[in-house]
């Protein structure tokens, strides 16, 4: 058996899982109902996170090292941690599953949590109390790192049908589940046509990777001579973060397959005919990749953290401190990771990506330590860094780094570098970097 072809079942397996019921849990009283107290709380005060991807993971692994005198309880669905960075080149076998799925039972066991693997449904900030599918949590400190939810509405209105054809046959693979399993499936046995790729109107879940996933896909047909043509459609009016770099790379590599169209925000699409109408035109397609409009995930907006426009509108993200991240009439809720709203009249917001909701969750385990032992916050700068692979033959990434300060005028100022150079080093480095992020946050 080839490797790709063991690449793909063991991610199967691992994929299969995430979709899956699972028992996976520690700590779990004997019967489930959504009504029980899942976890009596004993002496000492409680933090709950809810979500366990790279916001989570970290804050949980961090607490442990800032308050041990707190007790930390991570509530996830899913069974298995599954990352998102790097996902692209898992699509087309330049990593294999191992680099991107861990466990949760062990990491939650090497750092001294409780994870639980269950799905929340709801939150009680009066009553401190989160609501599960296998009964309540009551917390004393609540971090919610849920990332985003996808939404095809701004297309289809109410049209549910719409919605759930588009998500089965072109689901974008933007969130941890088993669309990656499927989207790897729909690129191996894709025997030539058109494949047209929507980009989410900004601000959406990491920016750069919708062209990085482009590069590696076409890189990916050309290697197995298959004759497609990818078509990027962009709401924005160029490409950004790293467009030059992105730039050279559809000119110099992916010429006759890869065509960027600016200004194309969706108008109207109908999947089953497979035509979409955009504002540079209507095009035709084989298959796609539609990435609707990103939002908070639903937890935070059962929470009710989702910030308000100035005619009374939903931002569709959480209004949080721009330092803190905890809402703002309450210094002992947080909302970090993809889900965080505007932060700066200068930039808008933080940059969604691993990184950031990695450093999120470091900075969030130190706030509610000083909370904890009655001091005052001392506020943690932030920064981002994301590498972007463009080719495999041979192996060479594009780079953008993000620094953050506290400006005169008293809001955060965001200085944006991109690497456009596109070299081997940059994809060491980006194996580097996600060694260390992964050895922080799950240990291994
Ligand atoms: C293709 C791709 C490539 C990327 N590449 C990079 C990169 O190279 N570098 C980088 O820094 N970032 C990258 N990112 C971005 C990165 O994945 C996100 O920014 C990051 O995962 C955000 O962390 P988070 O904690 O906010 O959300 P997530 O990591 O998505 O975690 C949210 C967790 O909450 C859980 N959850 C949500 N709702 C519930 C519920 N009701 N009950 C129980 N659990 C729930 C979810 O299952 C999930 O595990 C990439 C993203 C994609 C899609």
């Amino acid at each position: 058996m080839n490797t790709a072809r063991r690449t793909l079942i063991k991610g199967a397996a691992a994929l299969g899982a995430l979709s899956a019921a699972s028992t996976v849990a520690i700590a779990q009283p004997f019967l489930f109902s959504p009504t029980t107290e899942l976890m009596p709380k004993g002496k000492k005060r409680r933090v709950v996170v809810l979500g366990g991807g790279w916001g989570g993971l970290s804050t949980a692994r961090h607490l442990r090292d800032t308050a041990p005198e707190l007790e930390v309880v991570l509530l996830e669905k899913n069974p298995l941690f599954w990352s998102c960075p790097l996902s692209n080149k898992w699509l087309v076998d330049v990593v294999d599953t191992a680099f991107l799925v861990h466990s949760y039972p062990a990491a939650a066991k090497r750092f001294g949590y409780t994870y639980v693997q269950t799905e929340i449904t709801d939150i009680d900030r009066d009553k401190k109390r989160v609501h599960t599918a296998q009964g309540y949590v009551d917390y004393d400190w609540l971090v919610v790192s849920a990332g985003i939810r996808v939404s095809y509405e701004p297309w289809f209105g109410n049209d549910r049908q719409a919605i759930a054809y588009t998500n089965t046959h072109y689901s974008s693979a933007y969130v941890p589940s088993a669309e990656h399993l499927s989207l790897k499936q729909k690129i191996q046995a894709f025997k030539g046509g058109t494949i047209v790729m929507t980009l989410p109107p900004p601000p959406h879940r990491c920016p750069p990777s919708p062209y990085e996933r482009a590069c590696l896909m076409a890189n990916h047909f050309q290697k197995h001579k298959i004759p497609a043509k990818i078509v990027i459609l962009d709401p924005k009016p160029r490409i950004a973060p790293i467009g030059g770099g992105y730039r050279l790379a559809f000119d110099d590599l992916y010429d006759d397959i890869i065509t960027h169209v600016p200004n194309a925000g969706v108008r109207e699409l109908d999947p089953y005919n497979k035509v979409i109408k955009t504002a540079a035109g209507d095009f035709k397609f084989d298959d796609a990749i539609f990435m609707g409009h990103h939002q908070a995930a639903d937890l935070v907006w059962k929470l009710g953290a989702v910030g308000k426009t100035a005619d009374g509108k939903p931002t569709n993200w959480a209004a949080v401190h721009p330092e803190f991240y905890n809402m703002k009439d309450d210094p002992q809720v947080f909302v970090i990771g993809d889900s965080v709203g505007a932060v700066s009249p200068q930039f808008g917001h933080y940059p969604k990506s691993g990184h950031v909701a990695n450093r999120m969750g470091h900075s969030v385990a130190g706030y509610i330590a000083q909370q904890s032992k009655g001091q005052p916050l001392t506020p943690r700068i932030i920064d981002n860094l994301c590498f972007m692979l463009v080719n495999t033959e041979p192996l060479e990434a594009i780079s953008v780094k993000f620094e953050y300060k506290m400006g005169l005028e008293g809001h955060l100022v965001q200085t944006l570098t991109d690497d456009n150079d596109r070299r081997q080093a940059l994809w060491q480095e980006d194996l580097l970097w996600y060694g260390t992020k992964i050895a922080d946050m799950v240990g291994s």
